[in-house]
This record gives structure tokens, sequence and C-alpha cells, in this order.
């Protein structure tokens, strides 16, 4: 039997039967579904897109995939070469792996060995509060949500701010010197509860982080690729490490990369052997994934999505922003994310239900009702997913 994620399986309700899946539709056994979460954030370009699905099978008649150890290809190469082109300053170097979680891990190891490679023992971690970075071990202690690791309170040598200006420079005045990187997601903490945060901290952070003489990670497996309204959020401030995920194949198949800066990877190069980054997931580098990153790039930058979020972010607000309910604790709309918080998880009892009646496949988490659509959605496919958002508070 199948044990489904994040559920107790004894009480969770039958999961939805997909049949067949086009643009943003979900066709299920509960009828036509807009998918307004485009499967967990990574579907931007909708489903069953030809150009994804021939970038595919094109691939699939050369071979699907060979291992990156002592073995090297054209799809993988191109990728690489690609994401150093396209990715701002100096990061250049590309660190595959088959998910987020795996992608955040390998930052992480970077960061440490990158100091213990130079002899420093710098050993702290400096992470956020709502902070969500995989659901793997070190990923759990850099992040911050309870309702992921409450069965894992286990937190070595990671501290937790928040996002004011004045926790970070306090932070770094009492820990700057012990501190070996800096790990956030940018401007959107998604899992943790759709938190908003002004580029003004990031801004500082990177000062304080250059001043100390600390690594900045950015965890970009939900922001990048244009979720925020920015292509990455490292386009307004470069971290020294940028981990990329879910969106990276069009949400075709799992995989992430972890690119390093110049410097990061001139921290491990050179003669001794020892000063190598000893990692290396079965799948990294997987052809068929590597081929739908590439054409999924492409689509990016051909379609114009950077002004299609805009036009989601505006439609957003001018559904959303005046919507006032006692239940309502928030809202807050970034780019191609829109999140009413309610005070209270209940209040979204049976939203899932209520969204299904009108076409709607939504997954509520917590005190977060949200949506993170398909770039491709139209005006009037939008408006049906913000108004079921809407009228649940009008019931
Ligand atoms: C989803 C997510 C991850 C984990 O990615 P997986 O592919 O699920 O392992 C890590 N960081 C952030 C910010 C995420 O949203």
């Amino acid at each position: 039997m199948i044990w489904y994620p994040y559920a107790q399986m004894k009480t969770m309700p039958t999961p939805i039967r997909v049949e067949r899946a086009e643009g943003v539709y979900l066709y299920t056994d509960r009828g036509r579904l807009i998918d307004s979460v485009s499967s967990w954030w990574s579907v931007i370009h909708g489903y069953n897109h030809p150009t994804l699905n021939a970038a595919v099978e094109r691939q699939l008649h050369d071979f699907a995939h060979v291992m990156l150890g002592g073995l090297t290809h054209s799809p993988v190469e191109r990728l690489s070469e690609k994401l150093a082109d396209w990715l701002p300053g100096d990061l250049d170097y590309c660190f595959f792996s088959d998910s987020g979680s795996v992608a955040v891990e390998v930052a992480l190891k970077m960061a440490l060995q990158y100091n213990i490679n130079r002899g420093s023992d710098r050993r702290k971690i400096l992470a956020l509060r709502h902070a969500y970075h995989g659901d793997t071990f070190k990923t759990m202690e850099v992040g911050d949500d309870a309702d992921y690791h409450f069965a894992f309170p286990f937190k070595q040598g990671v501290l937790h701010i928040s996002t004011e200006i004045a926790a970070l420079e306090q932070a770094f005045a009492e820990h700057g010197s012990e501190l070996s990187c800096m790990i956030v997601e940018p401007l959107l903490q998604g899992a943790g509860g759709m938190k908003m945060y002004d580029v003004a901290f990031l801004r500082r952070a990177r000062a304080l982080c250059d001043r100390y003489d600390v690594l900045l990670i950015f965890d970009e497996v939900a922001t990048g690729f244009g979720r925020t309204g920015n292509r990455f959020v490292a386009d307004q401030v470069c971290p020294d490490i940028l981990v990329l995920g879910k969106a990276l194949t069009g949400g075709y198949i799992g995989h992430a990369v972890t690119v390093a800066s110049r410097r990061v990877f001139d921290g491990f190069y050179g003669d001794d052997e020892r000063l190598a980054l000893m990692h290396g997931p079965t799948f990294m580098g997987n052809a068929l994934a590597c081929s739908v990153a590439l054409a999924s790039i492409d689509l990016f930058e051909k379609q114009n999505y950077m002004q299609k979020i805009a036009h989601i972010e505006e439609v957003s607000r001018n559904a959303l922003q005046d919507l006032r309910d006692e239940r309502i604790r928030d809202v807050r709309i970034l780019g191609g994310c829109a999140c009413i918080e309610v005070k209270d998880a209940a209040t979204l009892d049976g939203f899932a239900a209520f969204a299904l009646e009108r076409g709607v496949f939504s997954r509520p988490f917590g005190t977060c009702l949200y949506t993170m659509p398909p770039y491709i959605i139209d005006d009037e496919q939008l408006a049906t997913v913000l108004f079921a958002m809407r009228d649940w508070f009008k019931r």
C-alpha cells in the first residue's frame, strides 16, 4: 500500500485520482480541476506541455540516464553552461541532485567543508524562524517549523532569527565569527507559512556576510524561476551558493541543483584529494531531467513569463487585497503567490471540498489558504481560483 506524505494514514481523506492532465487542468474522478498549487509549485508551464514532452521524448531515444561518476553527456553539459550564463554573478559551478532537500544538504555540506578546507572551525549556521528547507535531517535542523519536525526537535549549532534587521545585526555581532553560513528562503518563506519580507533584509545580510566572512546561501527551491516576481531573488542580492529545485524541470522530473560561486568552488580545488566534495546522488544529472530543464528554461525566456507573473500579481491584488473578515489575520501577495492567513486553522476546514465544487484543486496548510498557479493560467481560470478563496469568507 502507498504511504502518503504528511498524512495520518488512518484519518486522511481519500486522495483525488488523476487520469490525465493538460494545461492548468487535472482530469480526475471528481471532474476537471484547476491545479491552483502547480503540484507543489513546480508545474509552471502547465501539464502535458508539447515542448517539454518533445524534449523528454527526443532524449529518451538516445538514453534515459547514465551515472555522472566517470561519465558525462551533452544534456548535463548544456544545462550547466546555460545555468552559469543565466544566473547572476559568478554562480557558475553546478552540482546536481535528485531533490530540493538533497540540494540543500549539499549546499550546507559545501559551506561547512569550505571552512574545514581552509582550516577554520566555524560550525554555526544562521537561519530564519519559520524556515522550511526540506525533510532530511540537516534540512530539518536549519528549518524552523514544528508542523514538519515536531517528532525531531533536535537542533545543533543552528541559530534562528526573525526577518527583522535588528535581529540580524545582533546575531552577527554576537556570533559573526563562529558562523560558517547563513541560509534563507529569500523574500518568500513557503512551507513555513508563506511569510514575506523585504529585500532590505537580504541586502543587509549580504553586507554582514561579507564583513564577517560568512557564506550566504539562498534556498530558491520554491522562489526560483519567477515565483516572487523576480526571475531569481538572486538577481537582486547575489548569494555565494544558490539552490534550485521544484520548477527546474517544469515539474516533469524530480531534480535540483546547488550552484556555487567561484570562491566556494576554489575552496575545494587543489591537488589534495581530501579537499574534494564527497557527494554523488545516483541520479544526479539525469539526462531526461536535464533535457526537460533546458526546454523549460527556453520556454521561460521566450514566453515573457515575467510579464505574466506581474499580471497574476495584479489580478490577485485586485481580487483579494480589500478582503476583510475577522477570521483573517493577513492577506499577502507577491508575484505568483497569494496567501490568506487566517487566525485559526479550523477556519479552513472544509475549504478543499468547497473549492472542488468550483472546479479548483487546493491544499491549504496550517493557517494558510494560498495559490501558486501555473504561469500559463488565463484570467478566467485565475478568477475562478481567487473567487473560491474569497467567497469562502462570504458564506
Ligand atoms: C520544497 C522545498 C524544499 C525541498 O525540496 P524537495 O524536492 O521536496 O526535497 C527545500 N526548500 C524549499 C524552500 C522548498 O520549498
